[in-house]
């Protein structure tokens, strides 16, 4: 049995045409109208296929095949918000490669004693409303509900107000229910799988994070009368920390990565000394204590350019998340299902976080990678072909059909 590739490529064009942007890329902003058009093109097609419909309260929507005993629902799916200018594959694929497993339960006639329920989360990119996984992570209790509708775009606008508006505030509590299993195909986002020749990653877990905030003071004055000697900068001990945390990675080397990617300067004009400095840090890496030891790297860091330059700073390693570990008996069974298809496929860990992080935290949970083109993503260039695709949406049908075991 194998799932119907002409469709499911007909399915992603469908669905890529909403929010579409001029560049081939996709524009589905959380809660927006396009995000409403996606999830009403979803349901219609899930309606379509005999599932069962039902939204909960903060906009995740399920549809569910029955099974033919009492029992906990086999759950894939992922999320269908994108990020602005993003691709046409992440989260959408995962949504619809769930849809295609099912529609080809429904071609082959195929009963299955646990139910199997499609899932769509709601702003998992956290482009519009932060934090990001906001939905899995009310679901599995780790984010207040109250906190999530409090969560205001830049325009103020609060999540909950446009759950309302798009009519996608459910009735169902978002809480977390038991699952047989929960399984999530997705784009890599990373190069591995492509310059390894590999249509099929069986994700073993997703990598430790550690967030920073860097705050420096400086003495901010005029670029012109002041000397060299007298300045205290703290756009230049800044510079000194980014090139520094770059260097922590390359000092503990394995997997670790190191990014600063967002800097405020003020007052960021062309003739004042910088008088203050903000920076984020973020470190990942799959062993949790590895990320142990880069924060003390990047405290001695941070003093030294603090020491060298003369100026005060406030460091703060605000978030962490230890490393997700998937659960063997889904990884088994995705290996079985890619070697059945006849995948190319390898174990890989995913460096980026995903609602699959959250559900874990709920029960059995794993994650099938499909390949990135140049291991780009959240761009107008995201690209698999249809060739790994359907490699990917086979290793999932089959991986479901083992987990919700055929009656
Ligand atoms: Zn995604």
């Amino acid at each position: 049995m194998r799932i119907d590739r002409k469709r499911l490529e007909t399915s992603i064009e469908e669905l890529g045409a909403i929010g579409a942007t001029p560049r081939g890329g996709l524009t589905r902003l959380a809660l927006s109208d396009e995000d409403r058009r996606g999830r009403d093109w979803m349901v219609a097609r899930m309606r379509e296929a005999g599932l069962r419909i039902s939204i909960d309260r903060m906009g995740n929507i399920f549809g569910e095949r029955a099974g033919t005993e009492p029992l906990p629902p086999v759950m894939m799916g992922s999320h269908a918000d994108s990020v602005p200018t993003g691709g046409k594959y992440d989260g959408q694929l995962g949504v619809l490669c769930a849809l295609e497993a099912i529609r080809s339960l429904n071609d082959h006639a195929v009963r299955t004693r646990h139910p199997v329920t499609l899932v769509i989360f709601t702003n998992e990119e956290g482009a519009r409303f932060q934090p990001a996984m906001i939905a899995s992570g009310v679901m599995a209790g780790k984010i207040a509900l109250e906190d999530a509708y409090n969560a205001r775009d830049k325009d103020g606008i609060r999540l909950v107000d446009e759950l309302e508006r798009i009519g996608y505030l459910g009735p169902e509590p978002c809480v977390a229910r038991p699952i047989r299993a929960y399984l999530e195909l997705h784009i890599e986002q990373g190069p591995f799988l492509e310059e390894e020749k590999l249509s099929v990653g069986v994700v073993e877990g997703i990598v430790a994070i550690s967030w920073s905030r860097l705050t420096i003071h400086g003495v901010q004055d005029h670029a012109g009368p002041t000397p060299m000697r007298i300045r205290h900068d703290a756009l230049v001990a800044a510079a000194e920390v980014v090139t520094g945390v770059r260097g922590i990675a390359r000092d503990l080397g394995g997997d670790v990565v190191t990014t600063v990617g967002n800097l405020t300067v003020a007052p960021n004009i062309v003739n004042a000394i910088p008088g203050r400095v903000t920076l984020s840090i973020d470190m990942r890496d799959p062993r949790t204590e590895t990320l142990d030891r880069a924060r003390e790297r990047l405290d001695r860091i941070v003093r030294e350019a603090y020491e060298r330059e003369g100026v005060r700073y406030e460091l703060e390693h605000y978030w962490q998340v230890p490393y997700t570990p998937f659960a063997p008996e889904v990884i088994a069974a995705v290996e079985r299902a890619a070697t059945t298809v006849g995948a190319r496929w390898r174990r890989i860990r995913s460096g980026a976080g995903h609602d699959a992080q959250y559900m874990a935290a709920i029960g059995p949970t794993g994650m099938i990678f499909v390949p990135s083109h140049d291991g780009r993503s959240h761009c107008e260039e995201e690209f698999t072909s249809i060739e790994d695709i359907e490699d990917g949406a086979n290793t999932l049908f089959l991986a479901a059909l083992e987990l919700a075991g055929r009656a």
